[in-house]
């Protein structure tokens, strides 16, 4: 991966537990992680419930010291991003690798982590649990065995600060000029009012501390959400009980499929975070926490779908005077399902890739019949796209596609117009004075 990491980070990023860079991290992936963990001095497993389908939930304790953190993740089975770097950080320690953590952090902190709240979504790759229930939507009706778990461990361990670790979709943009959001954090509020108590204060002040190192590493990538008051959601009833807790969601970065960067982000700002907790006195003064929470207020916003993979830019539609911008979405994060998500003026949207598209004319191209068996190549299909032909109609299993490239075998909503729509299966060409310059195929762009 080609990724420049200042040096701070390429350590984390090197010491990175192997084979956790996937997709999808299921049970089957960290289980025996954890009890290798769990054979480590001074790390204690415990089973904190089953899921729905019966799967241990496990959660491993370090350190004896009085200040209690409790960090889960993937509480979301399909958001597994901090779920590796929770497990970096167990190695970090385990291991005696050095970090930035205080040397005396296990006299001061007890650290419970829950690497996976949710094994059964994780398993299907769903945000639900088995029963199909929103897990983080379930902290005041408790029905999910998963929910009831982590309230269990939270009235059981009582403690000062929880970490709520999540994924973000793809299309946050840091602020209104900033890039991809790689990290984001929100200190919940407990009331529809947003009131700041003692909890929430101490909160916000940490995120401050957490946000601003990380920004220095890694500028205009680190955002602040602005959630409204969600009763059914753990973090907002958590804080309401005193317990300062911060929600953290992974992100975006550049030619990072899998996320690794806002992973061994996460294990940046945590042991910085869990430092902090080890030095409180220099940070929860009257006067500084009032100093970061100003600075938490100037964390630049988390805004949602701000960016789209692809955006062109003032194309033009033949016998037709106007132009307009075209932003093209994948339906979710690893589909290979591209939409046209916006027409219009998107002058406040930043695509992931841009293209200018002034001076062309936009052509759908035409359907590809499938009569006989089609042997595509890079070549062979490039071919097809300079002659004109956007998509495949009929038999698509008469298609061998052994070329690099993404194909559109019948698109769901097709339409031969010259306009574009909202929702249908983006597919055409860029045309200038006749001729077909670039095809776009889903969310790709080809010059021809
Ligand atoms: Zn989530």
């Amino acid at each position: 991966m080609d990724i420049l990491l200042s040096n701070e980070l390429s350590s984390l990023y090197e010491n990175r537990v192997a084979n956790l860079d996937k997709q999808q991290l299921m049970p089957e992936h960290i289980d025996a992680i954890i009890d290798d963990f769990a054979s480590c001095d001074g790390v204690t497993k415990t089973i904190i419930g089953q899921s729905f389908c019966g799967l241990p939930i496990s959660c491993l304790s370090l350190g004896d010291g009085p200040k209690k953190v409790l960090l889960w993740t993937q509480m979301h089975g399909d958001e597994s991003t901090a779920t590796a770097a929770v497990l970096d950080i167990i190695h970090l320690i385990t291991a005696k690798l050095s970090t930035s953590l205080n040397a005396n952090w296990h006299n001061l902190l007890t650290i419970h982590i829950i690497p996976m709240l949710n094994p059964d979504g994780a398993s299907a790759g769903t945000r639900e649990n088995a029963q199909g229930i929103d897990i983080n939507r379930d902290a005041l009706a408790l029905q999910t065995p998963e929910g009831k778990a982590l309230n269990a461990v939270v009235e059981r361990i009582h403690p000062d600060f929880a970490f709520n670790l999540h994924d973000q979709k793809d299309y946050f943009r840091c602020g209104a000029h900033g890039k991809s959001s790689t990290l984001a954090f929100l200190a919940p509020a407990f009331d529809s009012q947003k009131t700041i108590n003692h909890a929430r204060r101490n909160a916000m002040a940490l995120t401050a501390l957490m946000q601003v190192n990380a920004n220095a590493l890694l500028p205009a990538g680190i955002a602040r959400y602005d959630g409204e008051f969600s009763a059914r959601s753990f973090g907002d009833q958590f804080t309401g009980r005193g317990i300062s807790t911060i929600l953290i969601e992974s992100g975006h970065y550049p030619n990072d499929r899998y996320r690794q960067v806002a992973r061994t982000m996460n294990v940046f700002v945590l042991l910085h975070a869990l430092n902090m907790l080890c030095e409180e006195s220099y940070w929860t003064t009257d006067e500084k926490l009032t100093e970061l929470e100003i600075k938490y207020w100037q964390i630049p916003e988390n805004k949602e779908n701000k960016l789209c993979d692809l955006l062109i830019k003032d194309l033009g539609f033949a016998g037709n005077s106007y132009t307009t911008d075209i932003a093209m979405r994948k339906q979710s994060r690893f589909s290979s399902l591209t939409l046209v998500a916006d027409i219009g003026d998107l002058h406040q949207q930043h695509g992931l890739n841009t293209v200018q598209g002034l001076g062309y004319t936009y052509d759908p191209g035409q359907s590809y019949l499938l009569n006989e068996e089609l042997y595509l190549s890079n070549e062979s299909y490039i071919e097809l796209l300079k002659k004109g032909f956007s998509h495949f109609v009929g038999n698509i299993n008469l298609i061998k596609n052994h070329s690099d490239y993404t194909i559109i075998e019948n698109p769901k909503y097709w339409h031969d117009d010259k306009k574009m729509m909202k929702g249908v299966t983006p597919a055409g060409f860029l045309c200038k004075e006749g001729e077909r310059k670039f095809a776009f195929v889903m969310g790709e762009i080809l010059p021809l």
